[in-house]
């Protein structure tokens, strides 16, 4: 049994948890801890300090989130945890995590706070009084300083994804926010990698902490064709419907996903949409268990929705595709859940879907496992539409060699006569009714991205949702993946450019230059502009264009048609405690030829960046 079998063998029971968050659980749908869950929850239980070494998609939010809701005493309505977060899209989910947690736990308050946000509310929502805070560092010191959040009854911090707060220049705050904390706290921190800086950090506020990091075994893995789509800009179920329909030799699906709920909605949908699909999770009884895997083995099913658990060792030949609909937790299960295809000398297929923010699992599968994974373009609508016509063409073949077409072909004559048109009209309106159940062309438009993430219409605390939401959120800035350098800065007294790779990522359109009141005299780098843009006014990053810092201003690209509220919300940001008031940029940025800071930026480019 390898190590991943023996963490997964735990139950959440064997970790210490309570009977109602057990409860909470099992409704949630959670079968079992994924291994950094296993690991920390205990750990975090007895009160001691952790460093997490762990990436978006292991489950880590649930590590810490879980222990936290234990140590609540409801009725003491201050702050006794505060989770710092580099983005408002992770306070919120995390936020978001933590009221699911809560379901068991009447009269919960956690609150999430963070730039970009109105204080009145924030305001508000802290004086009624919240049992749990999560914010972005900037505005979680800018309430404290306006002594509206209280610390003294904190009991637990949690510092979510580290390293990202590095890099978006928060660290700083990080620190400023460590040195107003109760003596007597515990701290948990998480991140991917571990920069000297965090564990400078981690050295000098942590007390004894356990590290725990899962490793990531090689593994090697069949020759299967492994390919990833990177999730963006369409719901997922539609760009599995699409995917499946389009793949050569398909006969039959695994789809894995996290939880037991999800293997019965994501099946119903399916089935809705005419596949003979069916779930298979650990509620069901082995006889249950057996005769899915039996429908699958005969062809009465052609896609089981599965949980890790349920489908470990199902061998079924005919599985000609894996998909991995939820990014599995670590490598050993990518490599469990794609050994379920290209069984009995058959070639096996497995699709990854990647959400923006999970892109370094990719590369930590992609390092564990020793094979690249090469990128799934999504096929278009006129490629789905081909396909089902040369499907329809090869169906109708088939009977024009059928016994009795003379009959048939009898009565298209007689039609065409009787209406005074050609036999090919018939024929056409004959293959519009029987393409009237399954249309061959899809309505609508394929999608595009958009740059300005959709306004944040939710209240502040009312959180209503069951689950989270899968880490598919397009708004959510994308520091790890193709954003994942930082922007170059250099000591020159001309104007710095930042990096061009981002510049390229940046879809084609028109940008707007604007002008802000920060630069390098204040100790302003480019990270923190692009930290600060992105958090307020909900920008991905790689929509963030050229970044030029002078003395005391700096210039920003930004693409056309920003709304107003990400316009109203940029004005009134802070960078640095520095209102930024941010303008649209008339004249040329401070003399300096285009040509020149053309060439400046490739030269700067070329540097080292200076702090990672
Ligand atoms: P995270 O790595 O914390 O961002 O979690 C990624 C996703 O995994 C979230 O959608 C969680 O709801 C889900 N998740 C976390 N732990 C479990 C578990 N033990 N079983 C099933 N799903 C989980």
């Amino acid at each position: 049994m390898s190590s991943t079998e023996a963490t997964n063998a735990l139950s959440f029971a064997d970790l210490g948890l309570s009977a109602s968050l057990l409860k909470t659980l099992t409704d949630i749908g959670y079968e079992t801890p994924s291994p950094i869950q296993a690991e920390c929850i205990p750990v975090l239980l007895q009160g001691r300090d952790l460093i997490g070494q762990a990436q978006t998609g292991t489950g880590k939010t649930a590590a810490f989130a879980l222990p936290l809701m234990e140590q609540i005493d409801v009725k003491l309505t201050k702050p006794q945890a505060l989770v710092l977060t580099p983005t408002r899209e992770l306070a919120i989910q995390v936020a978001e995590a933590l009221q699911s947690y809560a379901k068991n736990l009447p009269g919960f308050h956690v609150l999430p706070i963070y730039g970009g946000q109105s204080y009145t509310i924030q305001l508000k929502q802290l004086s009624r009084g919240a049992h749990i805070v999560v914010g972005t560092p900037g505005r979680v010191m800018d309430h404290i300083e306006r002594k509206t959040l209280n610390l003294d009854n904190l009991k637990t911090m949690v510092l979510d994804e580290a390293d990202e707060m590095l890099r978006m220049g928060f660290i700083d705050d990080v620190e400023w926010i460590l040195e107003r904390t109760p003596a007597q706290h515990q701290t948990a921190l998480f991140s991917a990698t571990m920069p000297e800086q965090i564990r400078r950090v981690a050295q000098k506020y942590l007390v004894e902490p356990r590290e725990i990091k899962i490793k990531s075994a090689t593994a090697t893995v069949a020759a299967i064709r492994q390919v990833y789509w990177q999730v963006s800009g369409m719901h997922k179920l539609d760009a599995l419907t699409r995917i499946l329909e389009v793949e050569d030799n398909f006969d039959a699906a695994i789809i894995f996903v996290r939880t037991k709920n999800s293997t019965v909605e994501l099946a119903d949908k399916l089935s809705a949409r005419g596949y003979a699909a069916a779930a298979l999770n650990g509620d069901l009884n082995q006889q249950m268990r057996e005769r899915v895997i039996e429908q699958l083995k005969s062809g009465a099913l052609d896609i089981v929705v599965a949980t890790d658990v349920a489908a470990r060792g199902i061998d079924v030949p005919r599985v000609s595709h894996v998909v991995n609909y939820d990014i599995p937790y670590d490598t050993e299960a990518y490599v469990h859940r794609i050994g379920r295809t290209g069984r009995a000398g058959r070639t096996g297929n497995a699709i990854l879907f990647v959400a923006p923010r999970e892109v370094s699992m990719l590369r930590s599968i992609e390092r564990a496992t020793r094979s690249p994974i090469a990128p799934l373009t999504l096929p278009s609508r006129a490629d789905v539409t081909n396909k089902r016509v040369a499907d329809f063409k090869a169906s109708v073949a088939e009977v024009l060699n059928a016994e009795g077409l003379d009959f048939f072909s009898n009565i298209v004559s007689q039609i065409a006569e009787e209406q005074n048109v050609s036999a090919e009209e018939v024929a056409g309106a004959l293959a519009m009714m029987a393409q009237k159940g399954k249309p061959l062309q899809i309505p609508g438009e394929d999608p595009v991205a958009r740059p300005f993430a959709a306004a944040d219409t939710r209240r502040p605390g009312s959180f209503g949702e069951r689950d989270r939401k899968p880490r598919s959120d397009e708004s959510r800035p994308r520091f790890d993946d193709r954003g994942a350098k930082p922007r170059s800065e250099g000591s020159s007294d001309r104007p710095r450019f930042d990096d061009k790779p981002r510049r390229a990522a940046a879809p084609a359109g028109d940008m707007v230059r604007y002008r802000i009141d920060v630069g390098r005299d204040h100790g302003v780098q480019v990270k923190d502009i692009v930290g600060a843009i992105a958090n307020e006014a909900g920008i991905e990053s790689r929509f963030i264009g050229r970044i030029a810092l002078y003395d005391e201003s700096s210039t920003v690209e930004l693409p056309s048609g920003m709304p107003a509220e990400a316009n109203n919300a940029l004005k009134r940001t802070r960078v640095r405690g520095i209102p930024i008031n941010m303008r649209q940029d008339e004249g040329r940025p401070d003399g300096a030829a285009d040509g020149e800071s053309k060439f400046d930026g490739e030269r700067k480019f070329k540097k080292k960046p200076s702090s990672y």
